[in-house]
């Protein structure tokens, strides 16, 4: 048979090379080359999958969805799918694995090997702007020439990191089958907050608690660094949150704890009993040995103080109101960054449309889906990964109906 995969990223070679099994596979990809957005990932080291990888890290209308595609390909497969192609990994304590090598380009490497060794046609720089499907046959129309496939699987990967490859070209053609896709977000990207305290920390990182707050109730929460940006917040903990800041809409606030290990009676007497041992330390060094310095100023600025006025100044009460800033520093936030700095596109088409169990469309027989494209997207730590190689590689064993 002939199979036309459009899409030379993560999922689409998962899919080619799972395809290739006695079918004749040609990839096409739009850019210069294939993976080039998995060379960038995991800033350039590839956070390839995750040892806690499970269904409850993956979201969109209907997230069990994706069940059939990691439980067919699991993380186990995914490390033995690789080290077979000879990359060695090397996991971290919080389960992420990277290559051994710390390179995404080996990652890249070893997938373009094999889909030469399986004798894959690769024709890059090959742009599919058309795809329809008629007397039995597919046909793909590029800014080159025309294919035809008996099946082709999209797998273009969503609108997230424009700059890489990101695109709506495979929401597009999907489309003009008849599919239809939910509205779409950034995701893992970076958030926009109100700038009067953020600006003055840009560069400052802090191992924090952050909370997303809406008219007082709680939409997600994670733990661990918040770097502070000119616009707003970044950082692996804030990325964590982001996609719940990008769906909702309305008067959202983050509101970090900069101090999690230390309750706020506990850190109340601590600040107390400073200012009773040193009342002659300016308010400019006060917190100083708690907080990273200009974090600590900020904080006492937010509260409202002088910082040439001294320890002794501070009731128990301005302690008080100083323990409660650093324990919920609230930042109204403005939005998120765009697609282009996003990691990955919440959203995509409508997965009730295509069967779990084989990724074939419902609405036109022959025709799969694999990746981002498709509104499935992880967690922050391999996981959207993960879901490229396993459902590549479900859609690329092109079960189905028509088979
Ligand atoms: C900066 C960054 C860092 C990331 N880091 C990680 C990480 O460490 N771990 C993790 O799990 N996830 C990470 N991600 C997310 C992950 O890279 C994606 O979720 C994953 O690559 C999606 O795979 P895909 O095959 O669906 O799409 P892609 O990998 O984006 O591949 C789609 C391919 O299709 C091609 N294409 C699109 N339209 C057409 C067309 N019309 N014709 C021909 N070709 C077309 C594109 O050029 C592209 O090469 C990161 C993302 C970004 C942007």
């Amino acid at each position: 048979m002939r199979i036309l995969v459009i899409g030379g990223g993560a999922s689409g070679m998962m899919a080619a090379l799972t395809a290739a099994r006695g079918n004749s596979v040609t990839i096409l990809e739009r850019q210069a080359r294939v993976g080039r957005k998995l060379s960038a990932t995991g800033n350039g080291r590839c956070n390839l999958t995750n040892l806690q990888a499970g269904l409850s890290g993956y979201h969109g209308e209907h997230p069990a969805f994706a069940a059939c595609a990691l439980d067919q390909f699991s993380v186990r497969d995914t490390l033995e799918f690789f080290r077979g192609l000879g990359l060695l990994t090397t996991a971290e304590p919080s389960g992420r694995i990277y290559p051994f090598s710390d390179q995404a380009g080996s990652v890249v490497d070893v997938l373009r090997l094999a889909l030469e060794q399986r004798g894959i046609a690769l024709e890059t720089g090959c742009e599919v702007t058309d795809l329809t499907f008629r007397d039995g046959a597919f046909f793909a129309e590029t800014d080159q020439r025309r294919f035809a496939a008996d099946r082709v699987i999209v797998a273009c990967g969503g609108m997230a990191g424009g700059k890489l490859g990101g695109t709506g070209a495979g929401y597009q053609l999907l489309q003009s089958f008849g599919h239809r896709c939910t509205r779409l977000c950034p995701a893992l990207v970076q958030l926009k907050t109100e700038p009067t305290w953020v600006r003055s920390l840009k560069g400052v990182r802090a191992e924090a608690v952050i909370r997303l707050t809406q008219a007082g109730a709680l939409l997600a929460e994670s733990r661990g660094e918040v770097q502070f940006t000119e616009y707003g917040v970044s950082g692996p903990a804030v990325f964590e949150i982001s996609r719940a800041a990008s769906v909702a809409s309305g008067k959202r606030t983050v509101v970090l704890d900069l101090l999690p290990p230390m309750d706020r009676g506990a850190l109340t007497e601590f600040l107390a009993t400073r200012a009773r041992q040193f009342p002659g330390l300016p308010l400019d060094n006060f917190l100083t040995g708690m907080l990273q310095n200009r974090l600590g100023r900020t904080v006492l600025r937010a509260c409202g103080y002088s910082l040439e006025a001294h320890a002794s100044s501070l009731r128990h009460q301005d302690c008080e109101a100083i323990a409660a800033r650093i324990k919920a520093f609230p930042l109204p936030v403005l939005g998120t960054m765009g697609m282009d700095q996003a990691q990955v596109t919440a959203g995509g088409i409508r997965t009730e449309e295509f069967n779990p169990a084989t990724l074939e469309s419902r609405l036109q027989p022959g025709l799969y889906a694999c990746g981002e494209v498709l509104d499935i997207d992880g967690d922050c730590g391999g996981l959207n990964l993960q879901w490229a190689w396993s459902s590549g590689h479900l859609a690329g064993q092109l079960k189905g109906n028509t088979l």
